[in-house]
């Protein structure tokens, strides 16, 4: 498996982060690349992948959509039960897909 060498400048500021949050270091490495590579996804996907077509609602053609979903944060909360730090939103499910032209909802002809 292969094992990329964390730059030696990252190593304090997750460590700290890793402190602070009480969880392993290479957790906050995970969450990190989950959600770069999450963005990367869809600046790498080429264009001849997608496609565009017309939005039943407002007749413009459009490339992508909105996709709502629920999620949840870890949070981090003192003794006097004010939230001191979020961790990472989680996604949970898709709960609306909508045109981002016009905002009606594509749920009845897109699909994940
Ligand atoms: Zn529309």
């Amino acid at each position: 498996m292969y094992s990329p060498k964390i730059k030696a400048d990252y190593i304090p500021i997750l460590y700290q982060i890793a402190q602070a949050r009480g969880i392993p270091m290479t957790h906050i490495v995970r969450e990190a690349l989950d959600a770069y590579l999450n963005k990367a996804q869809i600046v790498a996907m080429p264009a001849s992948n997608g496609g565009c077509m017309t939005c039943p609602h407002c007749k413009k053609e459009i490339t992508s959509v909105y996709v709502y979903s629920t999620c949840h944060q870890t949070a981090r909360i003192s003794t006097d039960g004010k939230i001191l730090e979020l961790a990472q939103p989680e996604l949970e499910e898709t709960t609306d897909i909508a045109c981002p032209q016009c905002l009606k909802s594509l749920k009845e002809v897109i699909h994940e």
